[in-house]
């Protein structure tokens, strides 16, 4: 009897993240035809995109075009396009502009995008960060305030000007204000006639009773004095209630008072309006609406309750990862939405496939699926020049020894060597000069404005 091997499995990658870069890494040598398929045409170093809304780099040195980042991959061939629906039953999936793929193997690793938490209105005058585009509209409304305030003749238009909101205290707002703080008292204090810049204020909003929630308390409270010894103004316990294109209104308890924001009663939490020309939102997500399509179960933030496996519950071939997928470490504890989680997911779902394939190859039963495990490598946030604070081998780091820690890390998972060069040479001459490098502000000068 002649044995018919079994064709190569399809295997369709949808986003093209760290989750699914690694995936498709954990997949070179497999006996597979894999397509990866991403709405841009470049993989994102998300944690460096502050940066690039702070001039301190150019989007160039922290993307890299995903066909280049797969080029010597022989298996893969990488298409641009948006990913607009899932099928599992046909285990199809529809694209705008390049039909519809089957596949024997799904991955969805889409990631997720700003949730307004119902306010929907506020995205035109808050805009958050998470794409290039994002960062280069923030760092265009943000440099373009100082000179509208240059030229503004009434004292509250330039103090409105003059006067940034950040909204979330989470690492990205804490990022945020830093810089922003950093640019207007340091940066660039030299430069303008009419205004002050040291005169500017940053006000970082946190509805939690502090910043950094998710990292050790001590850590927290470091992090909060060090904001506010930078000239931060760092408000806890405090909600926003409306945002419109004058401005915010906050509703804030005393500090140590959460209960007041709970409706635990007294005392009644006092309003504020605060003039401000540019808000920027780091507040909160919800996942990719692909994963809803699979069938699985999701949690509140729209995330994909996966198996063990990491596959969807009864589809065994279908796998969610990243910050689309809701899975638990050993201890119980979700695995937190951070660049190290989705990565490992990655490997450990192409590593799944990857058996999978070599048993359809060999005309074996397919093997037992191992569960996933979670490696906590740490937490780490910066803050400022020489500033952050960190949690690594179970000690607190903060200061200059844990910014020298934040940026090796950064640098090692920047996804090309180029990148890594630029970017130490970047940090390098900010450091010494108090510059950076990428202060533009694009488009047209005549329609110049901070309208949307
Ligand atoms: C501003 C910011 C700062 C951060 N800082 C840190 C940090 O310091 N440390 C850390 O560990 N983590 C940080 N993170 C979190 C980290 O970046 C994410 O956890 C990580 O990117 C998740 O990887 P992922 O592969 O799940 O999704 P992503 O990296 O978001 O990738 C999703 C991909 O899917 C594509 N996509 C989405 N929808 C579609 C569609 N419909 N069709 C086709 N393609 C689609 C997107 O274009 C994107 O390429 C930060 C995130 C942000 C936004």
């Amino acid at each position: 009897m002649v044995m018919v091997k079994a064709a190569r499995p399809r295997v369709v990658i949808v986003g093209g993240g760290f989750a699914g870069i690694q995936c498709a890494e954990a997949l070179a040598s497999a006996a597979v035809d894999l397509t990866l398929i991403d709405r841009k045409n470049h993989h994102l170093f998300q944690p460096l995109l502050y940066q690039v809304a702070t001039a301190a780099l150019s989007p160039s040195q922290i993307a890299a075009p995903i066909r280049e980042v797969l080029r010597g991959q022989r298996n893969c061939r990488v298409l641009m396009a948006d990913v607009t629906g899932v099928d599992p039953e046909q285990r199809e999936v529809r694209t705008d502009g390049a039909g519809v793929l089957a596949y024997d193997y799904l991955v969805l690793a889409t990631g997720v995008s700003h949730s307004y938490f119902g306010n929907e209105s506020w995205q035109a005058q808050a805009p958050g960060l998470k794409t290039l585009e994002d960062a280069l509209d923030i760092r265009r409304r943000f440099l373009l305030c100082f000179e509208l305030a240059e030229r503004a003749t009434d004292p509250a238009e330039r103090a409105a000007l003059l006067t940034f909101v950040v909204v979330g205290g989470g690492p990205t707002g804490v990022e945020m204000a830093g810089a922003m703080v950093e640019i207007a008292l340091q940066t660039i204090r030299d430069e303008f006639r009419s205004i002050d810049t040291g005169q500017a204020r940053v006000i970082l909003v946190e509805a939690q009773p502090r910043v950094l929630a998710g990292f050790d308390p001590a850590l927290s409270e470091s992090a909060k004095r060090t904001l506010r010894a930078m000239g931060v103004d760092v408000r806890t316990n405090t909600r926003v209630t409306a945002i419109d294109g004058t401005g915010v209104m906050l509703t804030h308890a005393p500090e140590g008072d959460p209960g007041a924001l709970a409706g635990g009663g007294a005392p009644v939490p006092s309003s504020e309006f605060i003039a401000s020309r540019h808000v920027i939102w780091a507040a909160g997500v919800a996942a990719s609406a692909l994963g809803a399509m699979t069938g699985g179960a999701t949690d509140r933030a729209g995330r994909v309750v996966v198996e063990p496996d990491l596959s969807v519950a009864g589809r065994k071939e279908v796998f969610v990862l990243g910050d689309m997928a809701s899975v638990m470490d050993r201890n119980g504890l979700p695995v937190p939405g951070m660049a190290p989680g989705a990565m490992q997911m990655g490997r450990h779902a192409g590593a799944t496939i990857a058996r999978d394939a070599r048993a359809l190859d060999r005309g074996e039963a397919l093997p037992a699926r191992r569960a996933f495990r979670y490696v906590d490598k740490g937490q780490l946030a910066t803050i400022g020049r020489a500033r952050a604070v960190a949690h690594v081998f179970g000690r607190n780091v903060t200061g200059l020894p844990a910014w020298l820690l934040w940026a090796g890390v950064h640098v090692v998972y920047l996804i090309d060597f180029r990148s890594k060069v630029l970017v130490l040479m970047e940090w390098f001459f900010s450091y010494i000069f108090f510059r950076r490098g990428a202060r533009l502000i694009t488009g047209d000068a005549r329609t110049a404005q901070l309208e949307t």
